[in-house]
């Protein structure tokens, strides 16, 4: 599938609808993480239900995530399936701009867009709120004995390889450093 048609999935158009309440739903799959160009999540299913309240000059979405994910470990760098399982707001402003600027977003929580635009892409949006939902430190989940479920092997190889330890610096902003800046 193409970029642009992997993108067309997350778009939600707005022009001529009427008021009320809408809902939609959108999945992130393997392509989704491909295209999205970030490395963090590599592959996973998450379902994204969509629920859109129309009035006059304001839209209101609520964003329902759930599913799964891949990532690597922190720890030992395998792959680890995380649960995904969280909501959030959004306020979509209409406002009378000449030049139909998407002058967003100072604050992800409310965009500020031309009244006459057609469509809203959530596809950034939708990354990023997945990446802000991730857990500050990605590694496998204890077995029910309390014993790490890390693959010792590559544990160990990774204590001998690495002199010192390395600078923690979450790669989750970095990712969203580079993405703001685009
Ligand atoms: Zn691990």
């Amino acid at each position: 599938m193409e970029t642009r048609q992997i993108h067309d999935k997350f778009k939600i158009r707005i022009a001529g609808i009427a008021a009320g309440s809408f809902t939609f739903s959108m999945d992130c799959d393997k392509a989704f993480f491909e295209v999205s160009g970030l490395s963090i999540l590599h592959d996973g299913v998450i379902h994204v239900r969509i629920k859109m309240e129309k009035m006059e000059k304001m839209l209101n979405f609520a964003f329902q995530f759930e599913g799964k994910a891949t990532a690597n470990c922190d720890r030992c760098l395998e792959p680890v399936t995380l649960k995904i399982d969280f909501n959030t707001t959004l306020i979509v402003t209409l406002v009378n701009n000449k030049n139909g600027k998407h002058k967003a977003n100072e604050n992800d929580d409310i965009w500020f867009i031309d009244e006459n635009s057609y469509e809203l892409d959530f596809f950034h949006y939708i990354y990023e709120s997945l990446l802000l939902a991730l857990p500050q430190k990605i590694v496998h989940p204890d077995d029910e004995n309390g014993n790490s479920a890390c693959n010792p092997e590559m544990l160990e190889k990774l204590t001998q390889c690495s002199p010192s330890h390395n600078q923690e610096i979450d790669p989750r902003w970095e990712t969203l450093k580079k993405l703001k800046l685009k």
